[in-house]
Parts: C-alpha cells; sequence; structure tokens
C-alpha cells in the first residue's frame, strides 16, 4: 500500500503524499512522518555501489513512498533534483568531508528543496490554476527555494525578506532569477515576513482561490533527500566501513535524515550532533531534560536555533526514550573562538578550506577522534566557504576562498524586487490582485 504519514503528535491518523506535502504542517502542530520506514532489501545492497547518485535516490525514495508516484514520474523528478554530486573529500587519514554544497545555491538545503519543487508540480499537475508557494526568508531559505522551483512548470513562488537585513549576495539569490519567481522586498524585519505569510494562510477564502502552499523547511518532502546523500558518503568508503557521522545541526532536519537512512539500514557506527554555543540538544542528550531558549547569534549563523522544529522527529524515531537517542547520538558544542581556530588549525593541517558550520563538526569529530582512533569519521560539509567570505578571509586571508562562477556571476545582475510595506492588509491586496 502506497506510504502514510502522521502527524507527531497525533499518531493514530494519517493523510496521504498529496496532503503532507502540500499542507506542510498537521493541523496539530506536529510534524509529518512516513507511517512505515522501509529496510533495504538484498538486491539494494547487490547493487548500491554501481548506481549513479540518481538512481540511488531513486530507489530509497521509491521504496519510502511504496507506490504513492508512479516510476516514472518519480525517477525523473529524483534525476532533475539531484543532479550534482556530493563528493566525499578525504582531508587526514580516516577523516573525510561530505561536501553538500555542489548545488544552485551552494548548501545542501538544495537536495530537499529541489525534490519538493518537483514534487510539488507533479501532485498538482491537472489543478488549472498555477501553486504559488509563499515563503518568508531571513536569508538562505529563499534562495534554495526560490532557485529550487525557478522555471518549474505550474508553480510560481513569492519570496518576502526584510530590507536591508540580507546580505547583498543572498539579495541576489532571491531578486535576480525572474520567470516565476518573484521577490518582495519587505520594509520591515523577518518576523514581519513571517506574519504576512501567516495571515495570507489565515486568510482562508484567498489561500484556496490562490492556491497558496508554503515551502517551509519541516516539509517531509524535504527531508527524505537529504537520506540519499548519507548512503552516497557511505559508499564513497572501502567497502564494510561503518562510519562515525558528524552532522553540523541547528533545527536538527540533516541529523533526522540521517537516523531515518539508518533505519532503512545503512551501517552507522554514531552519529555526532554538533552545534554551536546555541545547545538545547545536546544538553538534552546529556541532561535528559530539553530546554528551548532564545538562539544566539554566532558566526556558524544557520546554526543559530534555540527550539529546533525537527526535536520531535528525533523523539518520534527514538521512540521517546531519551536513552535511545542519547546512545545513537553524541552531542557536542562550540563557540566562535574555536570555530575560528578550528578554521585556521584544519587549513594548516590538511590544507582544506573549511567554512563555519564545516568547522563545528570537524571540532567535534576531533574531540570523537581523540577516544575512538579507528573510526572512519565524515563531517558533513553543509556550505561553500564562499557564503562566509568575511569570516573565511578573516582567518584565512584575502583571496583564501573561490568564489565559485554560478555565485560571482550575480554581482552584475540587476535586482528586482517588489516593494512591500510590512502591512498584513498592502499585502493580501496584493497576492489577491494576481501580480504573479
Ligand atoms: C540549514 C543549515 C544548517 C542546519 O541544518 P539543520 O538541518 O537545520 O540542522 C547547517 N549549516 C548550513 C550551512 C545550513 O544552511
Amino acid at each position: 500500500m502506497a506510504q502514510r504519514f502522521y502527524s507527531t503528535s497525533s499518531t493514530d491518523e494519517s493523510v496521504d503524499l498529496r496532503e503532507a506535502v502540500l499542507r506542510s504542517l498537521p493541523a496539530d502542530n506536529g510534524l509529518y512522518m512516513p507511517r512505515s520506514v522501509p529496510v533495504m532489501d538484498e538486491a539494494f545492497w547487490a547493487h548500491w555501489r554501481g548506481w549513479s547518485f540518481a538512481e540511488l535516490g531513486y530507489r530509497i525514495v521509491s521504496s519510502i513512498f511504496a507506490g504513492a508516484v508512479p516510476e516514472k514520474p518519480l525517477r525523473g523528478m529524483v534525476t532533475d533534483a539531484v543532479n550534482f554530486d556530493a563528493p566525499l573529500v578525504t582531508i587526514a587519514e580516516k577523516m573525510h568531508v561530505l561536501e553538500l554544497f555542489h548545488g544552485p545555491s551552494l548548501a545542501f538545503k538544495d537536495f530537499g528543496a529541489r525534490f519538493m519543487a518537483r514534487l510539488m508540480a507533479w501532485l498538482t499537475r491537472d489543478d488549472e490554476r498555477d501553486l504559488i508557494v509563499l515563503v518568508a526568508t531571513s536569508g538562505d531559505t529563499g534562495g534554495a527555494v526560490a532557485s529550487a522551483f525557478h522555471g518549474v512548470p505550474g508553480t510560481k513562488v513569492v519570496v518576502l525578506y526584510p530590507s536591508g537585513k540580507v546580505s547583498d549576495l543572498q539579495e541576489k539569490q532571491l531578486t535576480t532569477l525572474g520567470d516565476n519567481i518573484t521577490a518582495l522586498e519587505v520594509a520591515g524585519t523577518f518576523d514581519d515576513c513571517q506574519r504576512l505569510v501567516k495571515a495570507a494562510f489565515l486568510h482562508c477564502e484567498l489561500a484556496e482561490e490562490r492556491n497558496l502552499t508554503s515551502a517551509n523547511s519541516i516539509n517531509i518532502a524535504r527531508l527524505i533527500p537529504q537520506a540519499f546523500y548519507y548512503f552516497h558518503a557511505a559508499r564513497q568508503l572501502p567497502e564494510g566501513a561503518e562510519p562515525v557521522f558528524v552532522v553540523p545541526s541547528g533545527n536538527f532536519g540533516n541529523l533526522t535524515a540521517g537516523l531515518l537512512a539508518n533505519l532503512m539500514g545503512l551501517p552507522v557506527r554514531q552519529f555526532i550532533a554538533a552545534t554551536n554555543v546555541n545547545d538545547v540538544v545536546p544538553a538534552y542528550l546529556e541532561s535528559g531534560s530539553y530546554e528551548p531558549r532564545p538562539s544566539q547569534p554566532t558566526i556558524s549563523n544557520a546554526m543559530d536555533v534555540g527550539a529546533p522544529s525537527n526535536f520531535v522527529r528525533l523523539l518520534d524515531l527514538c521512540r521517546h526514550e531519551h536513552g535511545l537517542m542519547a546512545d545513537r547520538i553524541v552531542g557536542c558544542r562550540f563557540d566562535d573562538e574555536q570555530t575560528r581556530a578550528a578554521i585556521r588549525e584544519v587549513k594548516a593541517s590538511t590544507g582544506y578550506v573549511i567554512e563555519p558550520h564545516g568547522a563545528v563538526g570537524c571540532l567535534a569529530a576531533g574531540a570523537w577522534r581523540a577516544d575512538h582512533p579507528g573510526d572512519e569519521m565524515i563531517v558533513l560539509e553543509t556550505a561553500h566557504p564562499a557564503k562566509f567570505l568575511d569570516v573565511m578571509e578573516e582567518e584565512l586571508g584575502e583571496g583564501a576562498v573561490e568564489i565559485p562562477e554560478r555565485l560571482a556571476c550575480l554581482a552584475d545582475r540587476e535586482k528586482v524586487a517588489v516593494k512591500m510595506p510590512p502591512d498584513e492588509e498592502a499585502f493580501l491586496r496584493w497576492l489577491g490582485e494576481a501580480k504573479v
């Protein structure tokens, strides 16, 4: 039977793939999870090392979906979404970095966002109206989502970003795509952007009439493709290796996907959750008490999260047993000073240029290795160093980071954005008048 999805807050009921993906958030404020997690069979393990990355991804998602999407379109979606590699780079003996930044927005979020875009388009293929995707961004998410949907037929994206509060480069990523992507420059804060998006969804009539959906980071369609690269990383190691995965974490989507891969049969010795000073999950792993708190700004800012949204999924996958979670996941945290030192140290000892999020991971890997010298370590490198040029040049000097062409070329493109006051009425009127 095709896969069903339950909410972590009411596990007795379930919905189909279409509802889980297009609603994104269940009404009860839980998060969607697949009803049953498949274990990969012998036929999979007999061939998994030989397949292309896209084929590997297809095999994984098709066993999770269990017929919810027919083979041909599903294979097409994965092939379109996973059109770049995730190479495993060995920087020292038994120390590897999994580079997840070779997609268009230079961060691992491309995997999830690109797959979700294609899946949403397929799920709404018979709708007469275009699907309108609303997304509020404080910087990075908007770029990944906008580029993921760019040119996907039957979809339009409206990205709301706070004027003057995203970096120049991030703004260019949002405002230069054109076509089916519209950028709204909101004269306010990120919270204002979120409030406007929320107002649109609360306006049921408008939401229905304009066929609105959200591209929230907690959408189940973004989580599943993140499991692909755990398998892909492991198969780049010698046969029989059981790696330790080090996951720089903020909202813990990436780590959740790792646990999912593990439940599907991928051998993993240990997961390590590496955070900056926003360490509510490492603190929980140690003490058993979960105490979310406001986030503190750091140089690894994509991990500045004080109440990680995927924590409920981690609990769910660990059957709400603290002991089980603490057994599977070791937590550790590092401050900015340590992170800066790690950027210099990794460069000096290996020649590898690692950005702040990956550097937090390297610190965690180093700490683990001190006690477990024989383990194969894989650190997930979640973004390209060019995205954090200021910090990189402060630590390694000017010119230390090569700027990829797809980022460099943005500088010359012209920004196009619609100015919007932080006012719900104005936004709803604009949306209702079908300006997109
Ligand atoms: C989003 C992000 C993270 C955090 O990932 P989670 O899945 O939220 O834990 C880490 N590093 C970078 C560069 C990111 O963009």
